[in-house]
């Protein structure tokens, strides 16, 4: 008979199983991928594209030739539970998907149901498809009025509230550019101290990065403040909300309004929320095992320790044994295993355990075509580093693309 293989979610770990089972396909076994996204982002090339450095496809795995590569059957859904004792993904459009085998790699998004008005008003940075349609929106919207101040909250001082603070910046800076040149001289000039944008970057805790060692976490802070970037450290966010008068006379298109524990209150245009990783609340109330936050607990197997036949990986998995960062190196790294234990499983043979790495080489990009290498205590900061983190991003990108046409698909 048979056997159904589904996986729930188009990340990094199953884009890397999804290439596996490509070239090394098993007879018996039919593959299907239940994505809400036709392209999935890749995180490590994500602030180069706010920034401008990438196109959209460039940083974009194309999941349908990739599922035509695997010979897998892909389903545009998404999946919001799992009946674990019919063995059956409820999706929110198609009819039940049937399982013998699942693996679930949905990623994570910034908490902000615990802060009043964020899950409404904020622009959280994942999914990622609302969040970039949100910036696209914003650029095309300052295109055409540069003239007007833009003040932009960020809430979330880990590595990738920093590096979207740096890379808006950036961006936001070219787009001023762009502006003036298209101006004349004179008027460019009369001009220039109006054409501003503002950055506001919130952090609760009193040093940015703390996941990082103290010398990236000072030269980054260094960085943003020589920037202008405006820190907030020590203040939580405890309310966002929408401010009904229309204009102001110092601001006139700020319309939000972040409240902060300590009093303090800032208006702004826009507010990016970049806290830390929450989890899908099925994945606890389909009854799989889960901690405390509500990620799925796995083995060194990847294997769920409720439910043998779910695998898990990536954000939403945690490893009992491991715990470590939601990072995508860490995704990118459990592809292998994955796919091999996913392999192991489907042939009744014993599973190979995995430990991950402790430490992690993170590439910092700081949005001017320079990055800081951070891995440990050590920590590098050169332009060189921006083109080994671009070539690192590109090789792996360019695993997903040119597929050639196989006959693998059932
Ligand atoms: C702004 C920002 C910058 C970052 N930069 C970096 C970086 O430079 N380097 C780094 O290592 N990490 C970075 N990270 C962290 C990184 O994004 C995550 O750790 C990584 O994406 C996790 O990969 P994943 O495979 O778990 O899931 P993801 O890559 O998030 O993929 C999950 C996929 O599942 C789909 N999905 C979700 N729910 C469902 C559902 N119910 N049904 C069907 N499909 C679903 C999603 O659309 C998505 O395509 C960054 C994070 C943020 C927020």
């Amino acid at each position: 008979m048979p056997q159904d293989l589904v996986l729930i979610g188009g990340g990094h770990t199953h884009a890397i199983v999804l290439k596996m089972f490509g070239i090394k396909p098993l007879p018996e076994v039919r593959l299907t991928l239940i994505s809400d996204v036709l392209h999935a982002p890749y995180s490590g090339m994500l602030p180069g594209h706010v920034a401008g450095f990438y196109g959209y496809e460039e940083c974009h795995i194309d999941l349908r030739s990739l599922a035509e590569f695997a010979g897998c059957q892909i389903l545009i859904d998404r999946a919001i539970a799992i009946d674990l004792n019919k063995n059956l993904v409820i999706c929110q459009t198609h009819p039940p998907v049937n399982f013998d085998l699942l693996s679930v790699d949905i990623g994570s998004t910034p908490a902000t149901l615990s802060v009043p008005g964020a899950a409404k008003y904020a622009i959280a940075a994942k999914p990622v498809p609302q969040f970039l349609a949100s910036w696209n929106q914003l650029i095309s919207e300052r295109q055409n009025h540069l003239q007007k101040p833009l003040r932009i909250a960020i809430v979330g001082g880990g590595a990738g509230g920093v590096e979207l603070a740096l890379n808006m910046q950036s961006r936001l800076g070219k787009e001023e550019v762009r502006g003036k040149k298209e101006e004349g001289r004179r008027k460019r000039e009369e001009n220039l101290e109006k054409l501003s944008s503002e950055i506001h970057l919130f952090h609760s805790g009193a040093e940015l990065m703390p996941a990082h060692n103290h010398r990236v976490r000072r030269r980054l802070q260094e960085i943003l403040i020589s920037r202008g970037i405006q820190l907030h450290l020590k203040e939580k966010v405890c309310a966002v909300k929408k401010i009904e008068r229309e204009t102001n006379p110092q601001f006139p298109i700020t319309n939000y309004q972040i409240s902060c524990k300590s009093g303090l209150e800032l208006e702004c245009d826009r507010i990016f929320w970049v806290t830390q990783a929450s989890a899908a609340n099925w994945i606890r109330e389909s009854g799989l095992a889960a901690d405390s936050n509500g990620f799925m607990q796995v083995n060194d197997c990847l294997q769920s320790v409720s439910h043998p036949n779910v695998f898990g990986a990536g954000d939403i998995a945690a490893m009992v044994n491991y715990p470590r960062p939601k990072a995508g190196v860490f995704a990118v790294r459990q592809g292998q295993p994955l796919f091999e234990n996913l392999q192991q499983f489907l042939l009744e043979k014993p599973l190979k355990p995995f430990a991950p790495q402790e430490q992690y080489l993170g590439l910092i990009g700081t949005g001017n075509k320079r990055a800081i290498a951070s891995r440990g205590s050590f920590m590098w900061e050169s332009a060189l580093l921006w083109y080994w983190k671009d070539w690192i991003d590109r090789q792996f990108m360019q695993k997903f693309s040119n597929l050639p046409k196989t006959s693998n698909t059932k």
